[in-house]
């Protein structure tokens, strides 16, 4: 009769240990999974990205077509980019489900102030 609340306070530490434990293994895998995700590359081929004038390097612009391109602004430096730092490709806010490489540009940019 006297082992009850003894079973009771055991059944609730093993139940407490278990959740922390839980919680720390799935803490510890979440930055090698998310940094595991690279996402597939953006291609000017994409008809989204036709539609947008994307090219995988801002110095491949094409001047004539987009005179308001400036030399300086890619990927890199735009708004919508989420890339880390330091890395060549990154996700892009405008075309969800692909990165963009960093030297790419598109008529969305919008420099990051
Ligand atoms: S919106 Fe910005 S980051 Fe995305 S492709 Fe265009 S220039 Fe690059």
């Amino acid at each position: 009769m006297s082992k009850r609340p003894n079973d009771l306070s055991r059944r609730r530490f093993l139940e407490m240990t278990a959740g922390t434990a839980a919680a720390f293994a799935i803490a510890g895998v979440l930055p090698r999974r998310a940094h595991a995700a690279a996402l597939p590359h953006l291609t000017p081929a994409n008809p989204q990205a036709k539609a947008l004038g994307f090219v995988e390097n801002t110095a491949q612009v094409n001047q004539a077509k987009y005179p308001n391109h400036k030399p300086s602004q890619d990927c890199g430096n735009c708004t919508f980019y989420q890339g880390a730092a330091g890395t060549p490709w990154g996700p892009c806010a405008i075309f969800k489900g692909y990165d963009v490489p960093v030297r790419g540009w598109c008529t969305a940019h919008a420099t990051r102030k």
